[in-house]
């Protein structure tokens, strides 16, 4: 497939064109033109193994590399020595429901799944190019080290990551700044992470500067991000409604609309999901939009923190190619929509656009947490983190008898382990290899939340001042 903007400033992109990128260069968001079916291959997949499934759902979505170049980064990417569950996304029958474990890659999260990929794919679209880049990020905790994790040893990428000074759990600091890498660049800003995603986008927005020291970028708005998460939405549907040819209800913690959205392309394609749950926690802009129709972003101040800071949004950043979606791929509406968006202007639609897409939502509190993840440990002896147990107890709200309900594990307990001691009086065993990390040595640089700090990082790791 070819790709476009929402905003119509993009016409028949390449792949290979929209990978490196973050925003499309009109303001608006990369989509494929059309969503290709898998409906007719999917019997044919239902022996097959991830990288398997990977291969012929990137294969739609990518006209400029050779299926043997595919194969060969969805086999290296998805294999036992880079995520260690069973089968690389493992597949478990909880009592009424099923979990899906995306969580068992180098940081245990999610994100993995997807930052794993797109390293692999910008060393080779880099080399093929013959080009470097500098990724510039800004992190709350997960995105940061799935990214340096990903592009550790990879000599044409370099990676220069905000986080928000002391505001991180120790162990996600530890995953980060424990990395020593000359290619990695851990900038601690003296500020909340909404100061650092302000940096990024100001950064972004001068093109001079982004292009003298080739910024590129790896966030949830990027394509290749979205078009890896649709690979364990069919991979889902084959392992839980495959067999008995039935639709699934998929539960998903939801933050920034990347990962379900992944979800509503895949069923866009023709995989048998009846319904998605959007699984909000206090932040639930996102919970209100599909119940009443308003979508009214919040002030970045007005932020709760929560025990599942991964889904703490304001604004959820995939939305906008939902819209697009929901208004026929109007660009014109879609642009005069997110344009003008502010916390005090809300996008309204009426709720009948709304009734037959096949969303639903919910919204899960501090106590709906901490008591789910002691019901899931009393009842299977298994420990959830946080945001699954957000989606989890989202996901009670609508069983079916009638439709299997399948849940997301976004995140290891391990990784939030206070929280589940709190909730179950266990603390969470550690995957080998990450015992003691809190111990070991720290590499990064303090900032001031200002954007000339972050320009003199760059320019000084890429010689360009
Ligand atoms: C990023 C993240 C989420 C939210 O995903 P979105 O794609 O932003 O909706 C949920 N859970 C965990 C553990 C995450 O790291």
């Amino acid at each position: 497939v070819r790709y476009v903007s929402t905003r119509g400033g993009l016409a028949d992109a390449s792949f290979a064109d929209v990978l490196l990128e973050g925003l499309a260069p009109d303001g608006g968001l990369v989509v494929p033109a059309t969503y290709p079916s898998i409906e007719p291959m999917l019997g044919s997949l239902v022996e097959a193994d991830y990288p398997e499934v990977a291969f012929n759902v990137l294969k739609l979505f990518i006209d400029d590399m050779t299926d043997a170049e595919i194969r060969a980064i969805v086999n290296d990417t998805y294999r036992p020595g880079v995520f260690s569950g069973e089968g690389v996304v493992p597949v478990e029958r909880l009592g009424d429901r099923w979990l899906v474990g995306l969580s068992t890659g180098p940081t245990l999260a999610f994100k993995d799944i997807a930052m794993q990929l797109l390293g692999r794919l910008f060393d080779f679209e880099l080399s093929r190019q013959d080009r470097r880049i500098t990724v510039l990020g800004a992190t709350s905790g997960d995105t940061g080290s799935a990214a340096e994790q990903a592009m550790v040893g990879r000599s044409r990428v370099s990676v220069v990551m905000l986080s928000p000074y002391g505001k991180m759990s120790p162990f996600q600091a530890a995953q980060m700044y424990s990395i020593d890498e000359p290619n990695i660049v851990n900038l601690a800003v003296e500020g909340v992470f909404d100061e650092c995603q302000d940096i990024v986008k100001a950064i972004n927005a001068d093109a001079e500067f982004k292009v003298k020291n080739n910024i590129g970028a790896v966030n949830s708005i990027n394509w290749g991000r979205v078009l890896a998460q649709i690979v364990y939405y069919v991979w889902a549907w084959l392992r839980v409604g495959a067999e008995t040819e039935t639709e699934v209800d998929i539960a998903v913690p939801t933050g920034n609309f990347g990962n379900v959205f992944a979800g509503w392309v895949a069923k866009q394609m023709g995989v048998p999901i009846r319904r998605l749950v959007v699984a909000c926690n206090e932040n639930n802009v996102l919970d209100e939009f599909f119940k009443t129709g308003r979508y009214a972003i919040r002030s970045t101040g007005d932020v709760v923190p929560t025990s599942s800071p991964s889904m703490d949004i304001a604004k959820a950043s995939n939305f906008e190619r939902f819209i697009f979606d929901l208004l026929d791929r109007d660009a014109t509406a879609t642009e005069a929509i997110f344009a003008g968006l502010t916390p005090a202007m809300p996008l309204e639609i009426d709720t009948s656009l709304l009734t037959d897409v096949g969303f639903v939502s919910g919204t899960s509190t501090e106590v709906d947490r901490m008591a789910t993840i002691g019901s899931v440990y009393a009842d299977f002896g298994r420990l959830i983190d946080t945001h699954t147990a957000d989606g989890w107890h989202v996901a009670s709200q609508y069983i079916d008898e009638a439709v299997p309900m399948v849940c997301l594990e976004t995140a290891l307990p391990a990784k939030f382990s206070a929280s589940i001691e709190r909730a179950t009086g266990v603390v969470p065993p550690r995957p080998e290899g990450f015992e003691g990390i809190e111990d070991r040595q720290q590499h990064f640089t303090v900032i001031p939340a200002t954007s000339s700090a972050v320009r003199g990082h760059i320019e000084a790791l890429n010689g360009t001042a």
